[in-house]
């Protein structure tokens, strides 16, 4: 059991108004037939997996898509009854009938896939609904060749414990400029669908970029995942088409602060030296909570100024140069906005050669997240 680090003053807040702004926002934009199912794997890219879904459902998401078959029992033990797709691939014997008991969708990438899931299920007498995963281009999972998805067809009631309920690809490229193997995609989609059929409950195109910046193509669910907590999935290469509200912030207090002599250093292998007497102050977040080493020489908010992080980021505790002195419990914003002043994850990701995606997911347990309602 992981530990909570609440006796600090380091939390990751969460809007929840920001959340439902943005689903709110993109539901308006689409077709009325259809529907926005919530992202929330990776416990919900860092934000808190059951507190994101409640209030997904809130803003009007009905159904949730998680990577793994736990993440998805996980959302069932606290009572959500939506539909819910397991993105990945699941083990088609022992875990493909869990999953069934616990009335998961699965992704089903092949016809082996289904034989061996169907046989499963057929030796304990449960009943799975499944996606259809084509490969049109991604290159991770789901059905590559034509001949393939024609035996799938062909073959589709022998496996008569398993009901196709939907068919689904993902695009490689919805959040760039250059539209050709998007439409390379598409097209391949297109002839996946007139040999399996359409005749599904559920067919699914569109990751946020998708829905951004492309039509709805083929869609009654949008899987919406980073746009959610208020993130540009294309960084900041493409504009937005309405305001997406960052839902998270991560804030902190100074908890011990010094003058500094010229030439004294700072941190792990003395790789900061004070050019003249300065003021250091020391913060309670280190790369154990995801506060990356390679934040070292990025910038946190003080008073509604700019303080660079001096020296190497350690596990727990990093040092910032004050603009001038602030005492013990001053406030620093290290992600949001303080004043004219604004940190983002996507700066944060530029600044070290990553994405926001990434950053927010790998914050650790340790940091205390906190729900607020605006
Ligand atoms: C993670 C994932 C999504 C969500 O993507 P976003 O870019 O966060 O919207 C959608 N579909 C699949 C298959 C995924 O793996």
């Amino acid at each position: 059991m992981a530990v909570v680090a609440n006796h600090r003053p380091t939390k990751a807040i969460v809007s929840k108004g920001a959340i439902r702004h943005n689903i709110e926002e993109e539901m308006k934009r689409l077709p009325k037939d259809a529907q926005l199912w919530a992202v929330v794997k990776a416990d919900a890219y860092g934000h808190g997996a059951l507190e994101v879904a409640k209030v997904a459902k809130e803003a009007g998401a009905t159904g949730y898509c998680v990577a793994y078959v736990d993440e998805g029992i996980a959302l069932r033990e606290a009572g959500f009854t939506e539909p819910i797709l397991v993105l990945g691939v699941t083990e088609p014997m022992s875990t493909v009938v869990l999953a069934a008991k616990y009335h998961l969708s699965l992704a089903a990438p092949s016809v082996d896939w289904l034989e061996r899931a169907d046989l499963a299920l057929k030796e304990v007498n449960e009943s799975l609904t499944v996606h259809l995963a084509v490969d049109s281009g991604m290159g991770r999972i789901g059905f590559v060749y034509e001949e393939e998805m024609a035996e799938a067809k062909a073959r589709m009631s022998e496996w008569t414990n398993i009901e196709v309920e939907g068919i689904f690809t993902h695009f490689a490229t919805a959040d760039e400029l250059d539209e050709s193997y998007f439409v390379t995609q598409q097209d391949r989609f297109q002839k996946a669908l007139a040999i399996l059929g359409e005749d599904y409950k559920y067919i699914h195109t569109c990751n946020t970029a998708t829905a951004l910046w492309h039509e709805a193509w083929h869609s009654n669910v949008v899987r919406f995942g980073v746009g959610i907590y208020g993130m540009n999935p294309s960084g900041s290469v493409l504009p937005l088409p309405y305001e997406l509200q960052p839902a998270m912030r991560i804030e902190s207090e100074i908890v011990y602060v010094k003058k500094q002599p010229k030439g004294r250093s700072v941190s792990y292998g003395a790789t900061y030296t004070s050019q003249e007497e300065e003021y250091i102050a020391t913060l309670p977040i280190g790369y154990a909570d995801g506060w990356l080493r390679r934040y070292s020489g990025f910038s946190v908010l003080v008073d509604g100024q700019r303080a660079e992080i001096v020296g190497r980021v350690t596990m727990d505790q990093i040092m910032i140069r004050l603009p001038k002195y602030y005492p013990v419990g001053t406030k620093v914003t290290l992600i949001g906005k303080d004043g004219e002043e604004e940190n983002t994850f996507t700066q944060a990701a530029d600044y070290i050669g990553t994405i926001n995606y990434e950053l927010t997911s790998i914050l650790g347990q340790r940091l205390e997240r906190i729900y607020e309602e605006d």
